[in-house]
């Protein structure tokens, strides 16, 4: 047997900064004079991080240590920051989850990523520390051995172990000590690719997208839901695979997103912890896209991708219709800055003409921090496309208060009659070329299994249709509806095959011609609706309401996909809404930890019993001091009756009048930015008329510039655009909006863009809506054994959630300040009063004024105004 091949050479530089010059030791040479130093110094040594010279900038840089991890922030944190980063830090060490309330405003999103990240920093030093301090022992055992004279029984080392391999600084997803050249190029163990195991984040850069990826679709997606244990890792002999967890940071939207990429390129981590950001086609292809040839740009991408050879049956090189696509992968890290949100990446994409959507992914398995959408880590189709893998690794969701909502609508499935029928004409038509190729046989079997079973569904939904002759909708028993299921052969004994030949289906979708995505789309809508009915023992099945409707319906929840093919006769649908957000949530606790925060989470025990999972829960005040905040409410009408703003009051001449003059009094008293919420674009419609007609509009007008949020994506940005330059003018600006609008929801109004914030009314959820009141029902039945709040209290949250939202637009930072004026004498009542957010009710007080308080000159608000405006 050869030597041991390991040299340590003696000879470099770095080497003397780690206190080994002195020993000049090799360990062929006889007996190591390590008496001097010990071991564990001389790694402690090695790991003493020393910046290189193109390494993060230190200037303004604050380390604190922090729940026994240095923390390294770009600011100086306010105790609340401290406070959460310590809340942070603890809950990931201990492998748990943790809901944090924070006031907007109160650093929260740099707490987050700060806390997160040094974690994840202190865990790969550890993790590194603690493997090499394993080649140490295996090294000087080797040598002990050896100089025992035993060169027979020396332990073999296999890899060459060489400074530069040993020493060279681990780069994320490149090779390091960690990944020995004979190893490295396979995921770890546990995190390894298996059929049904979806994602791959973080261990493997392979980047065979969209079809490939359905190829991989699993025969178990749904059954796999809850997947695997969460493991912390935190034992002082760790397994050899074990790996830095990967950092999943969701919001709910790309524009919030954008703020989060912002805090994160302030912070040294940005510089050492690679990133990547998952956004959809929408808004990334960068392929024309004609409406007239595609329904949607997925459709587009999906027909481009296809490589010519395997279209025309060739052996020409593989290439696509798309150029961006074949040249995907020279977009990568090396383009970009450190930090990138997506339009960063569209514009590197269009200037190597290296598609960004297929690039962002493949950069996000060699990142170690992934931004998206957290609708994309709910729901287990995208994460499976978008190749997301939580399993021990660490979700934080970011402005989390609609959490529930999103779970609930991700599940909630729409099967349509017409789209039924689509697919089985597209079918049809595929299954006349499958005799032209190979594997006859066997396509040709899953693709009769789908005719034949869309078209029971079709007949089934047609039986129904006198169900709901007189209304449009009509709500269905389950057991009933289970009980359709399995008498006409498509229920529970045939789910397995559903899924099995789905998964034939999904890998030979690349050579079925005509069939198109939104006949795969409804096929994977019905799998995971069975699959959410029959998994683990119909455990969920009672989660479920199915619901009739009839006629035209644009909500598909899951998969929204337009037909405009031919279609004759009654549209009927089948729609499963889901009462529990945790049916989906449950997918996520196979992370190692979540952080869910938000400003406004209370009641957060009601939270945790909708999620159905285990939390701890840290609910932190406000930064801000009393005297920069002023908040009243509004009791009476100018008539002295009390001001209700319901939908029957707003009606009321005197209530639009009065609610009109406050608000003309607000934008009298306040500098700069107003923001005015309503309940519905109807009742701001309906308040903005009558104004018109009493000529208020035109006063409000010569007191501030007017403007109104779109509901139309496009003019939005726009829109807000000229609200913030016309905020900064002296005359100012008033913005209306809707509560659970994109204004009331995340967007950031500081300093002079909303020095007063109006809220009129309480925006109770629509009590004709029948998921409100399915929900309601559900939550009643199931107060007891599954601790749900009830039907009531749920609704009230609903709407105080939406209104503390709108509310914290107002203050957001240690030096803004702001007034909230609500509208609504019924805020005022003891019961609603706690649905408030504890800072709002703390700086509330009795602060409930009447009409004629008011319009008086001199009252606290235009006190608080004249002050605050002298700064
Ligand atoms: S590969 Fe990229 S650029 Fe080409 S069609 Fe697909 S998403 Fe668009």
């Amino acid at each position: 047997m050869s030597s041991p091949i390991v040299v340590l050479s003696s000879s470099s530089s770095s080497l003397e900064e780690t206190g080994w010059e002195s020993e000049s030791y090799s360990p062929f040479k006889g007996k190591p004079t390590v008496k001097s130093t010990k071991k564990s110094e001389v790694i402690k040594k090695l790991f003493t991080k020393e910046k290189s010279p193109d390494g993060p900038s230190k200037q303004n840089e604050i380390t604190i240590m922090i729940a026994g991890v240095k923390v390294n922030l770009p600011v100086n944190p306010y105790g609340t920051q401290k406070a959460l980063i310590h809340q942070v830090i603890k809950t990931i060490k201990a492998g748990q989850n943790c809901l944090l309330e924070s006031p907007t405003g109160s650093g929260k999103t740099l707490a987050l990523l700060c806390g997160t990240l040094a974690w994840l920093q202190a865990e790969k030093e550890r993790i590194n520390k603690l493997q090499m301090e394993s080649c140490f022992e295996e090294i000087f055992e080797n040598k002990m051995d050896d100089s025992a004279g035993n060169a027979n029984n020396r332990k073999h080392v296999d890899n060459p172990f060489t400074f530069e391999v040993s020493f060279a600084k681990p780069e994320y997803g490149k090779k390091s000590i960690y990944s020995s050249p004979k190893k490295s190029d396979s995921p770890p163990k546990h995190y390894a690719m298996s059929s049904g195991s979806p994602g791959t984040h973080g261990a493997t850069s392979i980047d065979e997208e969209q079809s490939q990826t359905r190829k991989k679709y699993k025969a178990e997606n749904i059954t796999n839901i809850s997947d695997s244990p969460r493991s912390p890792s935190n034992s002082q002999n760790p397994p050899k695979h074990e790996r830095v967890p990967v950092v999943y940071y969701g919001t709910r939207t790309h524009k919030q997103l954008q703020q989060v990429i912002k805090e994160f390129k302030r912070t040294v981590y940005c510089k050492e912890i690679r990133m990547s950001i998952l956004a959809g086609r929408d808004r990334t292809c960068l392929m024309p896209f004609d409406r007239k040839i595609w329904k949607t740009k997925d459709d587009m991408c999906a027909e481009c991708i296809k490589t010519k050879s395997s279209l025309m049956n060739t052996s020409s090189p593989q290439t696509s219709s798309c150029k961006f696509y074949d040249n995907r992968m020279s977009l990568t890290h090396s383009n970009l800055p450190p930090a990138f949100d997506i339009e960063d990446l569209v514009e590197a994409g269009a200037k190597l003409k290296a598609c960004p959507y297929f690039a962002a992914k493949s950069m996000a398995a060699k990142a170690k921090i992934i931004f998206c959408p957290y609708n994309y880590l709910i729901n287990p189709f995208i994460r499976e496309r978008m190749r997301i893998n939580l399993a021990d690794n660490i979700v934080v969701i970011d402005e989390g208060h609609n959490i529930e909502d999103i779970c609930r609508d991700e599940a909630t499935c729409t099967i349509e009659r017409r789209r039924i029928s689509e697919a089985v004409d597209q079918l049809q038509y595929a299954k006349r070329y499958v005799k032209m190729g190979q594997d006859e046989a066997a396509r040709g079997e899953t693709i009769d299994f789908f005719i034949k079973t869309l078209q029971i569904w079709d007949k089934c939904l047609i039986e129904q249709s006198d169900r709901v002759s007189r209304e449009n909708t009509d709500m269905w028993n389950m057991n009933e509806f289970m009980a359709m299921l399995n008498e006409n052969g498509i229920g529970q004994n045939n789910y397995h095959n559903f899924n099995f030949h789905l998964s034939k289906l999904l890998r030979m979708q690349d050579d079925l011609y005509g069939v198109g995505q939104h006949t795969i789309a409804l096929l994977e809508t019905m799998d995971s609706a069975l699959g959410y009915l029959f998994k683990d023992e119909c455990k969920h099945a009672e989660d479920f309401v199915p619901m009739l409707l009839k006629g035209d319906d644009s909500r598909a929840l899951y998969r929204r996909r337009s037909y405009t093919g031919e279609f004759k006769g009654a549209n009927i649908s089948i729609r499963l809404l889901c009462m529990s957000p945790a049916v989906l949530f449950e997918g996520l606790t196979k992370a190692r930890s979540i952080i869910l925060a938000s400003g406004t989470l209370s009641p957060v025990g009601s939270m945790k019993h909708e999620l159905g999972a285990e939390f701890n829960v840290s609910c932190l005040n406000h930064v801000i001091s009393r005297e920069r905040v002023w908040i009243g409410t509004l009791r009476n009408c100018e008539s002295s009756e009390q001001l209700k703003c319901t939908k029957d009051n707003m009606e009321k001449k005197q209530v639009q009048d009065s609610i009109g003059k406050a608000i003309l009094r607000v934008c009298d008293v306040t500098p700069h930015g107003v923001l005015c919420f309503h309940s519905s674009y109807t009742s701001m419609r309906l308040l903005h008329q009558r104004w018109q007609q009493t000529g208020l509009w035109d006063k409000l007008n010569s007191l501030k510039y007017i403007f109104k949020e779109s509901d139309n994506t496009t003019d939005h940005d726009e829109i807000m655009k000229e609200y913030y330059s016309a905020a900064e003018v002296d005359r100012g600006a008033i913005l209306f909006a809707v509560y659970r609008g994109k204004v009331s929801e995340g967007m950031d109004f500081r300093d002079r863009q909303a020095r007063a914030v109006v809220t009129i009314g309480v925006p109770f959820p629509t009590i004709g809506d029948k998921m409100v009141t399915e929900k309601m029902k559900y939550n009643d039945k199931h107060s007891n054994g599954k601790k749900l709040m009830r039907g009531w209290d749920w609704y009230n949250v609903q709407a105080f959630r939406a209104m503390n939202q709108a509310i914290g637009r107002c203050v957001r930072h240690l030096n803004d300040w702001g007034a909230v004026l609500m509208i609504d004498e019924r805020i005022a009542e003891q019961r609603n009063l706690e649905y408030l957010s504890k800072w709002v009710r703390d700086f509330l007080g009795n602060n409930h004024f009447t009409f004629d308080e008011l319009m008086h000159r001199q009252n606290s608000l235009t006190r608080f105004m004249e002050n605050m405006s002298k700064e």
